[in-house]
């Protein structure tokens, strides 16, 4: 069954996106935990870091500059911005489908939770 990302991806399901291209798709988080909260996703079905091959280096860069690019169009590039990929059970992963959150808008506390 495809995971409700493949299905934003598909447009079978609204996203409010804000970038797209050939290999990347980026759009609001329906819960968003800062002011700027985006979640930028590979077309390519990947479940998560830890299943990432050699293969998909490539891919990895390309969502990592995407991020960075959507946090410029965000207006969050200066004030600064975080990035998380929460990988398995541990880290709260809910979607199954490997996706780095853009956060920024205000200041983050760390260590995180
Ligand atoms: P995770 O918890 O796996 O790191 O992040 C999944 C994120 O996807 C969560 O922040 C959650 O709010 C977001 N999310 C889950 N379902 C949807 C949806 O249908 N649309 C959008 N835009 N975000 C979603």
């Amino acid at each position: 069954m495809s995971s409700i990302f493949e299905k934003i991806i598909a447009r079978q399901i609204p996203a409010d996106i804000v970038y797209e291209d050939d290999r990347a798709l980026a759009f609001r988080d329906i819960s968003p935990q800062a002011p700027k909260h985006i979640l930028v996703i590979p077309k390519k079905v990947i479940p998560r870091l830890a299943a990432a091959q050699p293969e998909d280096e490539q891919l990895l860069g390309h969502l990592l500059l995407t991020a960075a690019k959507v946090a410029r169009a965000e207006g969050v590039s200066e004030s600064g911005f975080r990035i998380v990929a929460n990988c398995g059970p541990d880290a709260g992963e809910s979607v199954p489908h490997l996706h780095i959150h853009v956060l920024g808008g205000r200041q983050l506390a760390w260590p995180p939770g």
